[in-house]
């Protein structure tokens, strides 16, 4: 027996220290651009007085990429894109996911171009459409995650506001009208089309009149048009187009913007300024609209809880949306009213989720609200000063080890 028990300890002190190495943390970590100051913040939730600050070029769009590894901070109206290594990278193993975390930097040199507008990360590419230029670059997100920019440039025949993705074999892009317009007009966007890399046609194009809004959710792609929600599945070069019309008994209204789950195959769009539609691509009915007692401000989807969203209205009220019922379930004062009236980009609270958090800001009190999911109500603040406007949040739970 006495030389089992020296054994037993080794083994407890080796399993001890693997207990340590394995600990489990959590990490949400809030990027957040101000409204007037070229500045980016990033903070993590647990630990919101440490805060790292990056200079831009101007008022910055966080969008998360990479899985949540690299941040594009999109400033369209100062033609530049600034990458940032948000430090966390949540890897999934199968039975369990791994976390490392790093401090937040900047990654080689901005890109410049004319007008950039929609992110789009799909098909381990991230995609920015430069409006004015009349063309996207196309980034592998391993790469970028790498700390490697190689853009690779997607000519489109006229420069439009849209966007341009990989999708299965093919490439979509929007497409604009050759039309001429007046001085500085935009051109009416037409729909999408298959494209080869090389810009040239690979299929016809698939109406959808101002295509605007697009988002994915399992096999597939979803944007609104003038007509309808226009859906998109299949992989090879040519793919399957479907158009979901308003259904008659809607108010007069469109989608222009859309949310995917990532969780289960639904859509959660805008329809006008204070009704919001739960789209189903597959079954009927396809289209189920949720009317809002204000206009929206903003909505997002709950990944913990796919079947939840939340959305702020001007009012300052905070509402749950149940997507399998189609209703608004709970709701609750979370700021004062920020009225739509006014220019689309004035400074107005955002919403992104944190876990079982709603991380909103509020540009009017210069702080973050951390808002909890199930209850709705404020668990703390955040104090930046400023303006804290668009936000995106990264991290997750994992292993560290
Ligand atoms: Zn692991
Ligand atoms: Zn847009």
């Amino acid at each position: 027996m006495q030389h089992i028990l020296p054994g037993a300890t080794a083994l407890s002190i080796l399993l001890a220290g693997a207990a340590w190495a394995d600990e489990a943390q959590t990490v949400y970590r809030v990027i957040v651009a101000d409204h007037a100051a070229p500045r980016l913040t990033v903070l993590d939730l647990s630990a919101p007085d440490t805060r790292w600050t990056f200079d831009v070029a101007g008022q910055a769009k966080p969008y998360a990429l990479a899985g949540g590894r690299v941040v594009a901070a999109v400033q369209s109206n100062d033609d530049h894109v600034h990458f940032l290594s948000t430090g966390v990278t949540v890897q999934d193993h199968g039975d369990h996911a791994d976390i490392a975390v790093a401090d937040p930097a900047l990654i080689g040199a901005p890109l410049t171009g004319p007008r950039p507008f929609h992110v789009v990360s799909h098909d381990g590419h991230s995609v920015i459409n430069f409006d004015k230029g009349g063309y996207a670059l196309m980034l592998k997100e391993d790469a970028l995650a790498a700390g490697q920019i190689a853009p690779v440039e997607f000519r489109q025949s006229r420069a439009h506001h849209g966007f341009v993705t990989p999708f299965g074999g093919t490439i979509l892009s929007t497409v604009a009208s050759d039309a001429p317009v007046e001085g500085d007009a935009a051109s009416t966007r037409l729909g999408l089309q298959a494209f080869a890399a090389d810009g040239s046609a690979a299929g016809d194009l698939a109406p959808c009149t101002a295509i605007h809004g697009e988002a994915f959710s399992g096999a597939y792609l979803a944007a609104g048009c003038k007509e309808g929600v226009l859906t998109v599945t299949g992989s090879g070069a040519e793919p399957t187009y479907r158009m979901l019309p308003y259904p008659a008994e809607f108010p007069e209204a469109t989608t222009g913007t859309l949310l995917g789950s990532t969780a289960m195959q639904v859509f959660l769009g805008n329809h006008g300024p204070d009704g919001l539609v739960v789209i189903d691509p597959v079954e009927a009915p396809h289209m189920r609209r949720i009317a809002l007692p204000f206009r929206r401000v903003d909505f997002a989807l709950d990944p913990a809880q796919p079947a939840h969203g939340y959305v702020l209205t001007e009012d300052g009220s905070l509402h749950r949306v149940d997507l399998l019922k189609a209703e608004i379930v709970a709701s609750a004062r979370v700021t004062e009213a920020y009225s739509m009236d006014g220019d689309w980009n004035d400074p107005r609270p955002r919403l992104a989720m944190a876990g079982d958090r709603i991380v909103m800001s509020d540009p009017r009190a210069g702080l973050l609200r951390v808002i909890s999911a199930e209850t709705l109500q404020e668990l703390s603040t955040v104090a930046l000063g400023g303006q804290p406007y668009t936000l995106t949040v990264v991290g997750g739970s994992g292993l560290n080890h």
